[in-house]
């Protein structure tokens, strides 16, 4: 059981509704005591967390509890409880070297010196890294490796003493051989030879006890550093800008996978041998003082294996770099070739992909080939080492018997030792074989979470009471890769309850722009104001409140109808999502269904009909009730009777909310009372809508007019 689990245990009933309570009305949720003292009744859970948790949701729904070590708690996730020897409280704040600053204490006095753990309460849909610690000088992944590995600090010193006891006895049984080989032996003293057998059975029973314990502390703390890191990177992929991140999704995958590298090496129990090596110079300093000039034999070879052993370093280190990046690019293949193959059936597609695929796997078979016969190569050549020491070490005994320095028994004791020195440097080898694959991918680790974010520790809650107007300067956006901008507004402000449609040709910018206006693209130059404040220094919780953001293709995830509508939703009871269903023609559809709001969705949308999903989408924003809706193509898969459904829906909602759309349809036009007219990425036109049929068919003629003589330039060329 681990020590804040124990520690959990002794916190009573009343602390822990004391400690809902507080935190309650600190977050400005409402509950009565009375409310939280039966909730506590209630609910159970298999240990005080469990319960605790189980009473948190209970009181406030969709609330979850996230547990981490204090080290990557982060001031914008205060106030958050701490647990520490016993006792509950709640950390209001914290001093700038992650120390907590002002705690409020609510149950009797705690133990200082135990270990502290914080859970922080987190609201329905809220990613929590709103902000994140200062920059440092290693990358985020390795400085939260380090963090975590410092947390569990006590592992390593309780491994280095299991450690310490068993290299002792192992130097005992090869005493024993010893006195075995010069003092029973000729002898025969069988009584003798009786005592010492059983001092020697217990002496490996309790190294075999040692190795138990070793592996079972280094398990626990494993299992619970994974917890906290894995669930860290996991939000901090969740976290960087959607189009500033690695556009290869197959190779950020792969990526990301790659933590499962660096937390094997850091878990594995081949650690063991980094304990044991400083008990190689004991094993010498034991040989010499049996064995005299013996020793030299392992003071040279010692050296000889770790040389062998550093000498491939380089080599594979560069071998398993090209191997890994080989490995991102198959995972991209594979991962387009699974989600793209009903397109690459349609079309005929699979002799290309196969193609390709055989020739990545020939391609990473040669490095795995040539990594494998080199790691071997220096595998042999650390065998044969220590083989040819081994005979050295028995010729130079011999040696020394001769000259009447050491007995047979010694000579046994000294290649014991000897062998056990050497074997701990062959490992020394793997080991640093495995570092050099972990040290990769945690700077292809560092270098992801290097990406932009949307945390930065400036974004402010706003507290403005400004009107909700939406206000773009000097803004030029240019997709990564791209050598031009595709998207240049020098100036546009939409006012808060303005109704706008974006329209423009196939490619021109409309959804470039409403990703802009929805914070999901960052801009490259000039910046977009939401009530006179830069967006990028708007809190993202606020912001996804008041903006409802339509994307042209609305993708849906595994998991419940229910689920889906109301992701990121507090959730809202069943009578409020059929009431949203209705408005956008969702009831319609799947109101029969048998499962109802049950209805499984698959992974990646699969179940639901193009339309179908546009509408989930939508049903989506009712439920969220923004102040700015953006839409993007709201009705391209709608039936005519859906999207008059719709369209009667927005014109509904209160004047003073902001509806900005696009859509090729002239249905839509009667929604608008203003139109932007882009092409190629500028807005041409800004009008009344009612203007804008007349503008639309002199900007098309003079379209035409323009595409005519390019083409007549092309032909003519050709
Ligand atoms: P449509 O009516 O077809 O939806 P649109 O007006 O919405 O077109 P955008 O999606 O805004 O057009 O695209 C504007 C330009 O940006 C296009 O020229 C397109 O090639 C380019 N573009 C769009 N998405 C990306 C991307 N992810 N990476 C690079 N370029 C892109
Ligand atoms: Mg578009």
């Amino acid at each position: 059981m681990s020590d804040t689990v124990k520690d959990a245990l002794l916190i009573g009933d009343d602390d822990a509704v004391g400690a809902l309570c507080a935190m309650a009305s600190i977050r400005g949720l409402h509950a009565s005591r009375s409310e939280a003292e039966q909730t506590w009744r209630l609910v159970n859970g298999a240990t005080f967390e469990a319960k605790f948790e189980a009473a948190w949701g209970w009181l406030f729904r969709g609330h979850r509890i996230e547990r981490m070590p204090l080290s990557l708690l982060r001031s914008a996730q205060l106030p958050a409880w701490i647990v520490q020897g016993g006792a509950i409280g709640i950390i209001k704040s914290l001093t700038e070297d992650q120390k907590p600053a002002e705690v409020q204490w609510l149950s009797r006095a705690h133990d200082g010196s135990a270990p502290v753990e914080i859970w922080v309460p987190v609201s329905p849909g809220l990613i929590t890294n709103e902000s994140f610690v200062p920059e440092k000088k290693r990358g985020l992944a390795t400085e939260a490796i380090l963090s975590a590995l410092r947390d569990h600090k006590s592992l390593f010193q309780r491994v280095g003493i299991a450690s310490l006891l068993m290299n002792l006895l192992a130097i005992g049984t090869s005493l024993f051989t010893m006195q075995v080989y010069d003092r029973v032996i000729p002898n025969f003293a069988y009584a003798t030879l009786w005592v010492l057998a059983s001092g020697v059975v217990l002496a490996m029973l309790f190294e075999l006890a040692f190795k138990v314990v070793r592996l079972k502390l280094l398990e626990a703390s494993a299992l619970r550093m994974d917890e906290a890191l894995s669930l860290y990177f996991f939000e901090r992929l969740l976290g960087l800008k959607l189009d500033r991140r690695p556009s290869r999704l197959g190779t950020l995958v792969a990526q990301v996978r790659d933590y499962e590298s660096v937390k094997a090496f850091f878990t594995s129990s081949t650690l063991f041998v980094l304990a044991d090596l400083p008990f190689v110079l004991l094993f010498i300093a034991v040989v010499a003082m049996i064995g005299g000039h013996v020793a030299w034999v392992l003071i040279i070879f010692i050296p000889l294996a770790l040389l062998i052993g550093m000498s491939v370093y380089r080599p594979i280190a560069k071998l398993q770099k090209l191997q890994n990046d080989d490995l991102a690019r198959r995972t991209g293949i594979l991962f387009e070739a699974v989600a793209g193959a009903e397109t690459i059936k349609a079309q005929g597609g699979e002799p290309r992909f196969s193609d390709v695929w055989l020739r990545s796997t020939r391609e990473s078979g040669k490095v795995g080939h040539q990594l494998r016969n080199l790691t071997s190569y220096a595998q042999f050549a650390v065998a044969f080492t220590q083989q040819v020491s081994y005979i050295l070490l028995l010729i130079v005994g011999v040696y020394v018997i001769a000259a009447g320095k050491l007995t047979m028994g010694g000579l046994i004791a000294c290649t014991i030792l000897g062998g056990r020195a050497l074997g701990a440097i062959a490992q020394i080898t793997q080991l640093l074989l495995n570092w050099h694959h972990a040290r990769y991918a945690l700077e292809v680790l560092d270098q992801l979470l290097d990406c932009p974010s949307d945390e930065s520790t400036d974004r402010q809650a706003n507290t403005h009471t400004a009107p909700l107007d939406l206000r773009l300067t000097d803004l030029s956006y240019a997709y990564e890769g791209a050598q031009t901008p595709q998207l240049r507004v020098p100036a546009l402000s939409i006012k808060a309850g303005e109704r706008v449609a974006i329209l423009g040709r196939n490619g021109s910018g409309k959804s470039t722009l409403l990703k802009l206006m929805a914070g999901t693209a960052t801009p490259s130059a000039g910046e977009v104001r939401i009530a006179e404040l830069d967006m990028q220094r708007c809190r993202p919780s606020w912001l996804r409140d008041v903006i409802g953001y339509l994307p042209q293709d609305v993708r849906l995830f595994s998991g419940t109808l229910a689920e889906n509508l109301t992701l990121g939703l507090p959730y809202p009871d069943e009578a409020r999502i059929r009431e949203a269903m209705e408005a956008t023609g969702l009831l319609r559809t799947l109101g029969n269904h048998p499962m109802g709001l049950n209805l499984q969705i698959r992974e990646g949308g699969a179940g639901l009909s193009g339309g179908q999903r546009q509408m989930v989408g939508l049903t989506r924003l009712v439920l969220q009730r923004p102040k700015i809706w953006l839409l993007d193509e709201p009705s391209a898969s709608l039936d005519r009777e859906a999207e008059e459904r719709l369209i009667a829906t927005l014109q509904k909602l209160p004047r003073d909310h902001t509806i900005v759309f696009t859509s090729h349809r002239q249905s839509w036009l009667g929604l608008a009372d203003r139109v932007l007219l882009i092409e190629d990425g500028v807005v041409r036109a800004d009008t009344p809508a009612s203007k804008a049929r007349a503008i639309q068919a002199s900007t098309a003629a003079a379209l035409e007019a323009r595409d005519a003589a390019a083409l007549k330039k092309m032909t003519a060329q050709s």
